[in-house]
């Protein structure tokens, strides 16, 4: 599914408290659920949901986000930011993609467009989760970047 820039920016979010919000001026470049150990433990849940965008398109407009860095299997950094008052994951940034942030959807004050085209470390997500069969499943991280 191609997402727009037309129809779907720009786009506004919050976290839970309302301390942080923000503006991001273009569509994702990739929208995909991650499914690997270090997204389960930062989300709490299951996985993590991604609406990846150029950092340079997003726009904090008010709030200063809270940046934790944890090391992935591969070695590599990946720095997850969330509100220090109400805890909201929102984005993450990592070594393997500079210049570009993910956004959680849930964040999102209209999450009703966004829809995740692939399943990226599928063979981590546990066995009592329903993926949806109709998804591609990706070994660790394709490269999900739209051709731009
Ligand atoms: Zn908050
Ligand atoms: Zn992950």
């Amino acid at each position: 599914m191609e997402a727009t820039t037309d129809t779907y920016s720009p786009f506004t979010g919050q976290c839970a408290c309302g301390d942080i919000q923000y503006t991001c001026r273009e569509a994702p470049l990739a929208q995909f659920n991650c499914h690997c150990r270090q997204c389960q433990t930062a989300s709490g849940g299951a996985f993590v949901t991604v609406a990846l965008v150029h950092e340079n398109a997003l726009s904090i407009t008010k709030g200063s986000v809270k940046y934790y860095r944890s090391q992935g299997d591969t070695g590599r950094w990946t720095d997850r930011g969330f509100c220090i008052n109400c805890g909201t994951p929102m984005f993450a940034k990592g070594e393997v993609g500079p210049g570009y942030i993910s956004i959680k959807p849930g964040t999102m004050h209209d999450p009703s467009w966004f829809a995740p085209t692939i399943d990226t470390w599928a063979s981590t997500a546990p066995n009592w989760l329903c993926q949806n069969a109709d998804l591609p499943k990706a070994d660790k991280t394709p490269n999900v970047l739209k051709k731009r």
